[in-house]
């Protein structure tokens, strides 16, 4: 079976998600291609057990390291993408996220935007995602205008943390979070089983209710899922994409459109672009640069938790509060160290998973006295980071970690803040390599095709109808939660391809 669109969008995450979002009120007949299926809504979404042990929603894929070791990653195949599974802290990065910075071990390179330039589709991507937040707390905060909703309220243990949190000298601010209508009836109920976890009443901002649901209820848009890209491929000359190969229901099929937007995460973006090489494009699709798949980043980042052994812990929604006192340089040094935030309860069953062998109920009674925080630190982009395919098609992973100087200084000053807070023990604990749930940076864009695989449009320098949208066009991966950005980033690539490339295909239909 052959079948014809005018945009196809793989992938339905933070990027397709939105793309399809921001494409379907055109009339242009949009196909989204999913590779996985709609999370269903049932007791499971919420259930530790289920999540973090049995990894119910977990991408069933082994990836391969540098070494050739299997493992498996931290991802999700599914409508949504990651987003079903994210925290929602949707953040902006900083104005000086998008210039170069010196860090300790070495520079992160300079966007090839600034932050003016994406400060109109922030705001579109905060109401898209309802964002709630409050400006003007934050000390590294880029100019804007308020949010489009009031923050979400800390809870009173976390209201009293966050003024001793201020004597310590500190600039604690509202986390950025992405609810939909909480304490109002049908919407968010505040609960401690949202990162991590889908949410069983789809009161999570996140691309599958705010963006594919909404789209599909358009007559142009159409999704398949369990529909997985493997091929892209091109015509003669090797300049445009004319198909899609698609597997879908155990068939492989094609899809043609003009106009083909790959979002399938970073990895999995540059592991299509790699399958996809050809006689005209031997080292993989997009690749004249010979950097598809490099410079992966995936952030560096710490659980932590206070402890105090006569001190229950009451809070049920504990992700609201922001530590960026250290996100542009620290408090004895000049370099970045990068931002802590309040972190959803941990459950006994995820602690268990640190060691295994140990019985729930000491986790049980450890974790009713914690209070949880995560420490986040930037890693740069290095050429020898890289997504590679094996012959056999399977995805390499090589990472090794970097800037790992500044993210122990940022562990350290949090212990030293938990503390002083009264905290007699403070854990930590990190996925370390194997965390990619914020990876980014494979393709990155920029101006210069030799040193860059995408435009500041993300379409491909080498392929002309060819675009990619989502996490890949990082050129650094800064050290906030990178959904809001990609989402940003699309719906300002839809703008232009809805004013050039759509123009082009419409006297043709
Ligand atoms: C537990 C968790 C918590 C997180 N918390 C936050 C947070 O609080 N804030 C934040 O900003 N970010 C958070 N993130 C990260 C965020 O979810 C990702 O950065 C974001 O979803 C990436 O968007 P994307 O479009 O690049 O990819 P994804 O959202 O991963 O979407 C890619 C999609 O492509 C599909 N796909 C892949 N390959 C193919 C193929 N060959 N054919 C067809 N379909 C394909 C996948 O199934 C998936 O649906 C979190 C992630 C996780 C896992
Ligand atoms: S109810 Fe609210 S806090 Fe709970 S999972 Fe849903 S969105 Fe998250």
């Amino acid at each position: 079976m052959n079948a014809h669109f005018d945009i196809i969008i793989i992938g339905s995450g933070a990027g397709g998600g939105t793309m399809a979002q921001a494409l379907s009120s055109t009339d242009a007949r949009v196909l989204i291609l999913e590779r996985g299926d709609f999370v269903p809504q049932e007791a499971q979404n919420w259930d530790p057990e289920e999540v973090w042990k049995k990894l119910r929603y977990r991408a069933r894929e082994r990836w391969l390291d540098g070494r050739g070791k299997e493992w498996t990653p931290y991802t999700h195949y599914g409508v949504g993408g990651n987003t079903k599974f994210w925290g929602s802290v949707l953040y902006r990065l900083r104005r000086q996220d998008f210039e170069a910075v010196e860090h300790a071990d070495g520079v992160s390179p300079a966007w090839p935007i600034g932050y003016d330039t994406l400060a109109p589709f922030y705001d579109r991507a905060e109401r898209l995602y309802q964002v709630r937040g409050q400006a003007g707390l934050d000390p590294t905060e880029p100019p804007r205008d308020p949010y489009p909703f009031p923050p979400v309220p800390h809870s009173p243990g976390m209201s009293e943390i966050v003024e001793k949190l201020r004597a310590q000298g500190l600039h604690p601010s509202p986390l950025p979070l992405g609810l939909l209508r909480p304490g109002e009836a049908g919407g968010c109920i505040l609960c401690n089983t949202c990162n991590s976890f889908a949410c069983k009443l789809h009161a999570k901002s996140e691309a599958d209710i705010c963006c594919i649901r909404p789209a599909l209820e358009r007559p142009n848009v159409t999704l398949w899922t369990n529909a997985r890209a493997s091929r892209l491929l091109t015509d003669p000359a090797g300049r445009k994409v004319e198909a899609v190969e698609v597997e879908r229901n155990g068939t492989t099929v094609r899809v043609t459109a003009p106009i083909v937007v790959v979002s399938c995460g970073a990895v999995n973006s540059a592991a299509l672009l790699l399958r996809s090489k050809s006689d005209k494009h031997p080292s993989g699709l997009a690749n004249s640069s010979g950097l598809v798949g490099r410079r992966y980043m995936a952030h560096l980042a710490t659980m932590m938790q206070g402890f105090h052994p006569f001190r229950r812990n009451a809070t049920v929604f504990q992700k609201t509060v922001a530590i960026n006192d250290f996100y542009l340089r620290g408090p004895h040094t000049s370099y970045p160290l990068g931002q802590i935030q309040s972190q959803g309860r941990t459950h006994g069953v995820m602690a268990q998973t640190a060691y295994p062998w140990i019985p729930l109920w000491p986790y049980e009674q450890w974790v009713a006295r914690g209070v949880d925080w995560l420490a986040m630190s930037e890693d740069l982009p290095t050429p020898e980071n890289r997504v590679t395919v094996e012959s056999d098609g399977r995805i390499r992973l090589q990472y090794r970690a970097n800037n790992l100087g500044p993210h122990r200084m940022l562990v350290r000053e949090t212990k030293r803040i938990l503390r002083r807070l009264g905290f007699w023990v403070v854990m930590t604990h990190s996925h370390g390599s194997t965390n990619t749930t914020h990876q980014c940076g494979t393709l990155c864009f920029g101006t210069d095709p030799r040193d860059s695989v995408l435009d500041t449009y993300c379409r491909t320098h080498d392929i002309d109808n060819l675009f990619v949208v989502d996490a890949s066009f990082f050129p650094s991966s800064s050290a906030v939660n990178p959904g809001l950005t990609i989402a940003a980033q699309a719906l300002r690539v839809a703008d232009h391809i809805k004013a050039t490339d759509l123009r082009q295909v419409e006297p043709s239909r």
